[in-house]
């Protein structure tokens, strides 16, 4: 911990708002500057435009391309090697890119850094264990702002209206016990609750907060949203506010939690892929399409689902064809709501990963996930651990005025269906699911890799 966070964390709640705010006001400088004004301001006006899609993503592409030689001493080297014509004639040339692998990445990674300042640290690390950092400069970061921004705007949602985000950040000392698990940053308008304090005994006082702030949108970890959900059904605790939307990011999150989502809070719930790895932004559009931001890059399927991404607002560490890990899916369709970037079907392995059967064979989460289907509302939630290779632990959270023992039957049945004979999977029943220290709650746990 830092000597800020250390000073923060000692400080009485009145001036850990103060610090909250300031803070804010810093980190609005940096993400509301003027890249941001100008990206969130044509993003506005196009939407009476026609705009030939193929032909803006290849300038941008071209812009981008020509950025890397000049900046980047790996993809200098990389493209001479390569004898690349720059500029493209077509999106297609790119494929004369071998897929920048994520073993490659962290091997060169000091020669992918350009030689832009590039203060903004992102972290990738995902199931595979493997961590790297990638830098992002300040404009990167304001032109990631914009696009999340418009989204929220096509549904409603401006900037300065009253927000609620769940956050990972400590916010709270461990020490503390007075239920004020939230802190003010008047500098955004937002309250801002931690993760790290919900539990059986606190959530009752966070609803309240939520239902007293009464916000008009709410976003950040949906874990938390589902936890809260669950409480207030259980507790019969009706909340009064009616959020213009609710915004979920980083964790994937199944059809029935999203509606319970809904319900409880009162709000439609619009989804969004926004990859730390610095992959363009994927979001949902009212008609339930998710769209690409076409104009933050080009996400490419290869035949298996793997996506390659190319990532034009990474002037850090640039990535050109990157296997981020994901999968995808597109069926090339076109949506009537007015957005023009292409229509992703599914996104899947949202860094919560699979399980790996002994024969090689991967299942992954959208598989995994359905099996609270079986058994509707009779378990909460549920968490994977894979041991070792043929040795799985399935933690569930039973709802005990529904769960009965055939249940646990049900489900040990499910599980040996979906993982086969070969595998040994031990159930139990838990209060809750231990949190990450990045404050999500997984899916799956890969022990393995
Ligand atoms: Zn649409």
């Amino acid at each position: 911990m830092g000597i800020k966070e250390q000073v923060y964390l000692y400080s009485p709640v009145f001036l850990q708002n103060l610090l909250t705010t300031l803070y804010g006001y810093q980190l609005q400088r940096d993400r509301y500057g003027p890249v941001y004004q100008q990206r969130f301001q044509e993003l506005m006006d196009k939407r009476a435009e026609t705009i030939d899609v193929a032909a803006d993503q290849l300038k941008r592409l071209n812009e981008f391309l020509l950025f890397c030689q000049h900046h980047s001493p790996y993809y200098e080297a990389l493209f001479a090697e390569l004898n690349l014509q720059l500029p493209f004639e077509k999106l297609t040339d790119l494929k004369q890119i071998p897929p920048l692998e994520k073993e490659t990445l962290r091997q060169h990674i000091g020669s992918v850094r350009t030689d832009l300042p590039a203060p903004i640290i992102g972290k990738t690390g995902g199931t595979t264990g493997k961590s790297i950092q990638v830098h992002y400069t300040k404009a990167d970061m304001q032109i990631r702002m914009a696009h999340l921004d418009y989204f929220k705007a096509t549904h409603g949602v401006e900037k300065g209206m009253r927000r609620i985000s769940f956050t990972a950040q400590a916010l709270v000392s461990e020490h503390q016990r007075t239920p004020v698990y939230w802190r003010m940053n008047r500098a955004l308008n937002q309250l801002l609750f931690t993760v790290k304090k919900i539990s059986p005994r606190t959530m009752t006082a966070y609803l309240q907060a939520i239902d007293e702030f009464d916000p008009e949108s709410i976003d950040g970890l949906p874990s938390a949203m589902i936890e809260l959900a669950y409480h207030a059904k259980r507790e019969g605790i009706e909340l009064t506010c009616r959020p213009r939307a609710i915004f979920p990011t980083a964790e994937m999150m199944t059809r029935e939690e999203r509606q319970l989502i809904e319900d409880v809070f009162h709000g439609p719930v619009f989804d969004q892929y926004a990859s730390s790895e610095g992959a363009p932004i994927v979001s949902e559009c009212r008609c339930g399409q998710k769209h690409l931001h076409y104009e933050m890059g080009i996400i490419e399927l290869e035949a298996d689902g793997e996506v390659l991404v190319t990532s034009f607002d990474t002037h850090g560490t640039p990535l050109i064809r990157y296997r981020v890990g994901d999968r995808m899916t597109s069926s090339g369709k076109t949506c009537s709501c007015g957005h023009l970037g292409p229509v992703i079907d599914s996104i899947d392995g949202r860094k919560r990963g699979y399980l790996i059967k002994p024969d090689g064979q991967k299942v992954f989460e959208s598989q995994l996930s359905s099996l609270v289907k079986v058994l509707p509302n009779s378990v909460e939630r549920v968490q994977y651990i894979q041991n070792s290779e043929r040795d799985i632990t399935f933690l569930y959270i039973p709802d005990w005025t529904r769960f009965s023992s055939e249940h646990e039957q049900q489900l040990y049945r499910f599980l040996k269906t979906l993982l086969g004979a070969d595998m040994q999977v031990s159930l139990r029943a838990v209060q809750e699911i231990p949190r990450e220290v990045s404050g999500k709650t997984l899916l799956v746990k890969q022990m393995m890799a």
